[in-house]
């Protein structure tokens, strides 16, 4: 007999737990009951089968919560068995509910148990959340995974920046979550007030989601630097779970973990599977939130898939660069294609931009690129950056950007999902 190979192993499994799960869904959950009868299925039988399910998007499940409000119809149980309900950041239009169960919510826990672990982070480490613990699902999830690790998890909740920046020197926190924006804005605060983090505070690692930038070279750089601290990404969603991490071999890509989700990558405009090496979007299923599932949901992420093993062992399939960016965020400028990730890594290379907006707006029918910087005032003056700025973007972009600099403190700071890039 042929030995199993590990990819082998890795889907065997995913369709045994795929097919436990539909045996428990399809007759009692009411969207994905209709749903897949519509299209003719009522069991599957292989993973060649799953992926002829037809997909879940985001503007059904919106429609589906207007049509059966609040919670919609994707729902297995009766509602008394659920005892969590979060929603998504609301970034693009009403934000979505979703309710777990004691069991599901114990699943995302054990998902961010596995981006934890995989960092190295343990029950030695003090994990310090600058996060506002809101109705949006954000690091609700790390926090519990934290517990389940037996670490300490301290809440920034309802905390100021400065306030936060003392109880993770006071508290001796040695592991930040946050997303990478709200990292560096901690960092530049920081620096005004005369701390050093790098010298003064005991984190030594990073953990990030809700933006590109943990994976982006440079705005990792950047947040290494002023942290002192290894700084990992994590790709994650309300409707889907935390469904990558990095290990701590780090090979510039963000491991899915396939024992808890099928990934698939396609073209996002037929559909059509795309080969690793490929860009495409990420279509996810979760296989543990049997209490309000997503099945081959169109995550609007885009990726580029390997199977190469990862030094680390692991044979799960790798996102290379993580999660490059939203489908719908790249924009097309005299025939080049500018995702937001490439204009980010440009500009934080330079110390002297402590923040910065990019506009994209149309001059005689042609598309235009404006980056607007926010000068640290630490930095000054600041003769010459528009031309350094500018001369950086063409050799790596090949555009030519028109520049403009604000004062210090002008534009917005976020705490959650920056919105730095405008179409006007
Ligand atoms: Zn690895």
């Amino acid at each position: 007999m042929e030995p199993v190979s590990a990819r082998e192993e890795i889907e065997n499994e995913q369709l045994k737990r795929l097919r436990r799960m539909l045996h428990t869904i399809l007759p009692a959950n009411e969207f994905y009951r209709t749903k897949f009868a519509d299209a003719g299925f009522t069991q599957i039988e292989s993973l060649e089968q799953f992926r002829n399910l037809p997909f879940t998007t985001k503007a059904e499940l919106v429609e589906d919560q207007q049509n059966h409000p609040p919670f919609g119809s994707d729902l297995t149980f009766s509602q008394k068995h659920y005892i969590r309900i979060h929603q998504t950041s609301g970034t693009t239009g009403k934000p979505l509910y979703w309710l777990d169960t004691e069991e599901s919510w114990n699943w995302w826990a054990e998902c961010w148990k596995v981006i934890f672990q995989a960092a190295g982070v343990s029950s030695e480490d003090r994990v310090y959340f600058p996060f506002s613990f809101g109705p949006f699902i954000g690091f609700w999830a790390g926090w519990e995974g934290a517990r389940k690790l037996g670490a300490l998890a301290v809440s920034g909740g309802a905390q100021s920046t400065t306030q936060r920046l003392k109880a993770i020197v006071d508290y001796g926190a040695t592991v930040l979550v946050c997303t990478p924006t709200y990292a560096l804005h901690m960092a530049a605060e920081a620096k005004k007030a005369g701390i050093d983090l790098a010298r003064d505070s005991a984190v030594r690692l990073t953990i990030h989601a809700g933006e590109p930038g943990a994976s982006i070279p440079s705005t990792k750089k950047l947040i290494e630097e002023s942290w002192g601290a290894k700084c990992y990404d994590h790709a994650g969603a309300t409707e889907v779970g935390a469904f990558g991490f990095q290990c701590a071999l780090q090979p510039g890509a963000v491991h899915v973990n396939e024992s808890e989700f099928i990934a698939e990558v396609i073209d996002p405009n037929s559909g059509a599977p795309r080969q690793a090496g490929e860009q495409g979007e990420l279509v996810i299923s979760n296989l543990g939130r049997v209490g309000s599932p997503v099945i081959r949901y169109r995550t609007g992420d885009l990726v580029e898939s390997s199977y190469q093993p990862c030094p680390c062992g692991r044979s799960d399939m790798l996102l290379r660069g993580g999660i490059l960016g939203r489908a719908d965020d790249m924009v097309i400028i005299r025939g080049v294609n500018v995702f937001p990730s490439a204009v980010e890594n440009v500009l934080r290379e330079f110390p002297e931009i402590e923040e910065f907006r990019v506009e994209i707006f149309e001059k005689s029918a042609m598309k235009e690129m404006k980056i607007i910087i926010e000068p640290s005032a630490h930095y000054s003056p600041i003769e010459g950056l528009d031309e350094r700025v500018g001369g950086r973007v063409r050799e790596r972009i090949r555009l030519r950007p028109m520049i403009e600099f604000v004062a210090p403190g002008s534009l917005p700071r976020f705490e959650l999902k920056a919105k730095r890039f405008f179409k006007v």
